[in-house]
């Protein structure tokens, strides 16, 4: 399965707050075994949202959103989602009879707060007010990083895919000395090899085979340079 993250905001953009949402959610989704192959932060805007949300839902098999729930004037992310599905907003019962369960009166509730795209499954926000829906292969979740997670984790076993391990070989050499190694370690053994240079250059390791990983890992362990 493979799965495209789109967050919403403003503030993402502006460098004001760190998209967290997007770290946390892809990597719940790769333990899961499932591919993100898109992170995509975009403005508060009905039409950037519906476009690339559009986009997503025909290239991927499900979209996450998240951000920009919340009834007032900024947080407009349903009725983008609505836009790209070509469906308009409703109130949905179910959801607000969540909410009055949870103490809220309809008087009390800002106008909008229960409006979901027409035809969505609503996802119950444990942890805060704005619900969540499901629409289609679109998913659309909180801003605030503890109802995304907790609500991400009320649909977690809708997202699946092939198990993966992965094995992390350090090495103390220049990243360019190391190409015939990871030349080499990926002609014996049925692996991807990544490349990340830092202090040291880490080597990563993965496959859909856990004995090939860990064969793989000790060879190239053991054709490396390492200072401690
Ligand atoms: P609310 O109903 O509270 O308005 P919301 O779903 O509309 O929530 P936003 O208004 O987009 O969410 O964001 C609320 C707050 O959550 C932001 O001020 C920010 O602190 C945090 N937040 C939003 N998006 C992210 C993100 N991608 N990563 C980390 N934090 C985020
Ligand atoms: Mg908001």
């Amino acid at each position: 399965m493979n799965v495209a993250i789109v967050t919403v905001g403003d503030e993402l953009l502006a460098g004001r707050t760190t998209n967290t949402n997007a770290t946390w959610l892809s990597e719940q989704l790769t333990e899961r075994g499932v591919s993100v192959e898109r992170v995509t932060t975009v403005p508060d805007r009905i039409s950037d949202i519906a476009r690339v949300v559009n986009e997503y839902r025909a290239e991927y098999d499900a979209v996450i959103v998240t951000g920009g729930l919340g009834p007032t004037h900024d947080d407009v992310t349903m009725e983008g989602v609505a836009a790209a599905l070509g469906c308009s907003l409703e109130t949905h019962d179910g959801a607000l009879a969540w909410l009055e369960e949870d103490g809220y009166s309809r008087a009390d509730l800002t106008a909008g707060t229960a409006d979901l795209p027409v035809g969505a499954r609503p996802l119950h926000n444990e942890t805060g007010v704005a619900p969540g829906a499901v629409i289609e292969s679109v998913y659309v979740l909180p801003g605030v990083p503890a109802e995304m997670r907790t609500m991400f984790d009320s649909v977690a076993d809708e997202f699946s895919g092939t198990q993966t391990y992965r094995e992390v070989v350090v090495a103390d050499e220049p990243e360019s000395a190391l190409l015939d190694r990871i030349t080499a370690v990926r002609e014996r053994f049925e692996v991807s090899v990544g490349s990340y240079p830092g202090d040291s250059v880490r080597l990563s390791l993965e496959g859909t085979d856990e004995e090939t990983v860990l064969t793989a890992a000790a060879w190239l362990r053991d054709h490396v340079e390492r200072t401690e």
